[in-house]
């Protein structure tokens, strides 16, 4: 029997947990031909949530837990939960009922037909201003145009990985974690699956907008280090003016025979000297981008297929 393994990552949950519980029970007990395991990570919650857990355990040995010892935030949370899954394909839930449990069984027809990650995408962003969709859109087309990676859309952690999606990403093991820029990158064979995204049942948010704005730039540092690259396009322009400045200075004292100005001296030792300086800048960059690529420690490559063998990327 193939096992599947829920990991949800909660951090002060109480009152979400036992309606999450109740429904993803219902859709445990109709898919019988699975085994199921429900790993909770608790996520240094100051509430009642690791209580919860616990008494859950007591009544359904299906359930699991990972306390961790203080809160380190989703992303670890999350990779925390794919170390201790001990499942042939993981489903990442949110403990706020958010991600709709019944929408599991698709997500599992999918992967019985192959594929290896199969998301769910938000199909309206119903409720959200005018403002928030155009600036989303926005930064979509910004973070695609800069790297080579394929980015998914109005998509949140709410997915289904085989096995060999977990071990892959288990061998990403850098401290700053994008999850949803790792989905990505893994590659693998992708299936996106539509969905309506709930309100939270029950407590709140722990999104601002402050956040928000974290969150933006932190898809696009984990993403690309092209923004590094902004000091060399910016020193290219200003020493084209400089030399167009040059060329009109000189030809002025020269052919028309009209005496250099001081200010005019100093407007090109100006653009001279602050476009070395940002040309150098550029420079540094370049290099900081290879180390900071480097430090990451990334495989270099992921293997789909040996001679026909489906790569497992187990240790
Ligand atoms: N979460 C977590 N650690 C944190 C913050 C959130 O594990 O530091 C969990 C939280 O319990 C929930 C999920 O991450 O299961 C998503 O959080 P939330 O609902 O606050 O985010 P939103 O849905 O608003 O993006
Ligand atoms: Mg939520």
């Amino acid at each position: 029997m193939k096992k599947i393994s829920i990991i949800i990552p909660a951090y002060n949950e109480e009152e979400a947990l036992p309606p999450l519980y109740d429904r993803i029970k219902k859709l445990m007990d109709t898919m019988e031909k699975y085994e199921f395991e429900l790993l909770f990570v608790n996520d240094g919650s100051k509430d009642k949530t690791i209580e919860i857990i616990k008494q859950l355990r007591q009544e359904d040995n299906r359930i699991c837990y990972v306390d961790l010892s203080r809160n380190f935030g989703k992303e670890i949370a999350m990779i925390a939960g794919l170390d201790y899954a001990t499942g042939d394909c993981v489903i990442f839930m949110d403990a706020d009922l958010q991600d709709p449990p019944e929408l599991i069984p698709e997500l599992v027809k999918y992967w019985e037909e192959g594929y290896d990650d199969v998301y769910a995408k938000r199909k309206s962003r119903k409720g959200e201003t005018w403002l928030k969709k155009f600036t989303s859109k926005m930064y979509y087309k910004v973070l695609q145009s800069m790297t080579k990676v394929e980015i998914q859309r109005d998509t949140g952690d709410f997915r289904l990985l085989d096995r060999r999606c977990v071990n892959a990403l288990k061998k990403l093991r850098e401290s700053q974690r994008n999850t949803k820029s790792m989905f990505s990158w893994i590659g693998y064979k992708k299936k996106e699956v539509l969905y309506n995204r709930e309100p939270r049942v029950a407590g709140s948010t722990k999104w601002n907008y402050i956040k928000l704005m974290d969150l933006a730039i932190d898809g696009i540092t984990s993403f690309t280090t092209s923004p590094l690259r902004i000091s060399t396009f910016i020193a290219i322009p200003t020493f084209i003016v400089l030399f167009i400045y040059f060329i009109y200075v000189i030809v002025k004292s020269f052919v028309v025979h009209e005496a250099i100005h001081a200010f005019q001296a100093i407007i090109l030792l100006i653009l001279f000297f602050s476009g070395i300086q940002i040309l150098l800048f550029g420079i540094v960059g370049e290099y900081l981008g290879r180390i900071f690529k480097e430090t990451k420690n990334r495989p270099l490559y992921l293997v789909n297929e040996y001679n026909g063998e489906k790569e497992k990327n187990e240790d």
